[in-house]
């Protein structure tokens, strides 16, 4: 069977995104990837109860996934609200998805509280990007799925490569 590949919902157009709209990724491997039937898409925010629309949330205090998994830090919109449970249990649910569908590797979108790997926002709501992974990304990691953000397909069509 051909390896599957879980991905943000919203990187396949869907309109899951805190402002009620996609953010497709178009790009010719996601193309392929798609005719060969190896996307999942998934939605941890969602699946975690949060509505769409819904206010953009960031990790506090420069802090990250890992340290939110930690009880270190919480998940705050930006109107105030305490959405941390929600992004851990999405998390969850995500990791327990894309293990039902098969998925040893993921490809998540870059800068979000939950799906970001290589960069995520400071908590200040000023637009900060500092190195990190958000909630979905950081148990993603602990599962032992490798997660790839959309500014790495070449390396994830190494890797899908390589499980064939
Ligand atoms: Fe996209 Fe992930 Fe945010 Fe859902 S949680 S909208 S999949 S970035």
């Amino acid at each position: 069977m051909l390896p599957k590949i879980l991905i943000s919902a919203c990187l396949l157009g869907r309109p899951v995104r805190y402002d009620g709209k996609g953010k497709p990724l178009n790009d010719p491997l996601i193309e392929r990837w798609k005719a060969e039937d190896r996307l999942v898409g998934y939605c941890p925010e969602q699946a975690g109860g949060l509505p769409t629309p819904r206010p953009p949330a960031e990790i506090e205090d420069g802090m990250n996934g890992e340290d939110v998994l930690a009880g270190r830090a919480r998940v705050l919109e930006v109107t105030g609200g305490d959405v941390t449970a929600e992004f851990i249990e999405g998390g969850k649910k995500a990791v327990a998805f894309a293990r039902e569908h098969g998925c040893d590797v993921a490809l998540l979108i870059d800068g979000s509280p939950s799906c970001g790997s290589g960069f995520i926002y400071d908590g200040s709501f000023s637009g900060t990007r500092h190195p990190g992974f958000g909630v979905t990304a950081a148990l993603m990691h602990r599962a032992g799925i490798e997660v790839f953000s959309d500014r790495e397909l070449e390396r994830l069509a190494e890797r899908v490569q390589s499980m064939s």
